[in-house]
């Protein structure tokens, strides 16, 4: 099973990848997990990702192809793969095209943009071990310190307000139009994210499962 999770950025398509990751045992691939990788480890590849990330905006398409083409190339994908986060651009979609990946799925999360800014503009994380925390959903005992190891929670750059607009921009002008393009390929399967985690994944699986028939 080839599939592809669309949605904005806070969509919980890395949740949902997990889930589906876990339930047909294929690996979840995800670019942003694999930049910060490059970030964290200060590769060249990190180096020129990092300012593009910080500001909301997205990564060269060149970046991103040659990234997923290495990865698909391993042996781990040979069976399926979920893609989470790619593509992200039309430009992306096209190159998998012309590598000849065949997707059998595309799954496409809705959530509204007041949602993902409540969602987002809540995360933080401890700037000493990197636990990560939610203002309304999932605070730490005192505010603003890591109950793990006592640091300081701080908010991811990219998930600053100012970001988070920009995130959500360019989500709207260069990846919604991925919606239309699977669509018209008859690939696009539409899930509405729930309040719980758990109601959209088995709205996703029970979806997944209807149109595999
Ligand atoms: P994510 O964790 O998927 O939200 O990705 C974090 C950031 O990495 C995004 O805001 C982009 O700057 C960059 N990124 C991840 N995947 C892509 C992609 N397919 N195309 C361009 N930029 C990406």
């Amino acid at each position: 099973m080839r599939l592809i999770l669309l949605g904005a950025p806070g969509a919980g398509k890395g949740t949902q990848a997990e889930v589906v990751c876990d339930k047909l045992g294929i690996p979840a691939i995800s670019t942003g997990n694999i930049l910060r990788a490059a970030i964290k480890n200060e590769t060249e590849m990190g180096l020129k990702a990092k300012s593009f990330i910080d500001s909301g905006a997205l990564v060269p398409d060149s970046v991103i192809i040659s990234i997923i083409k290495e990865r698909l190339a391993a042996s781990d994908c040979q069976k399926g793969f979920i893609l989470d986060g790619v593509p992200r651009t039309v430009a992306q979609a096209e190159a998998l095209e012309e590598m000849g990946v065949n997707i059998d799925h595309v799954i496409d999360i809705e959530v509204s943009d007041d949602t993902i800014m409540k969602r987002l503009s809540g995360r933080r994380v401890c700037a000493s071990c990197g636990a990560s925390y939610h203002t309304l959903y999932k605070p730490s005992q005192q505010p603003d310190v890591c109950d793990r190891c006592g640091g300081t929670l701080i908010v991811r750059k990219d998930d600053e307000p100012a970001t988070i607009l920009e995130r959500l921009r360019t989500y709207h002008e260069l990846t919604e139009p991925l919606v239309e393009f699977y669509r018209q390929r008859g690939k696009l399967i539409v899930v509405e994210g729930q309040e719980e985690v758990s109601d959209t994944s088995a709205l996703l699986l029970s979806k997944l499962e209807e149109a595999s028939k």
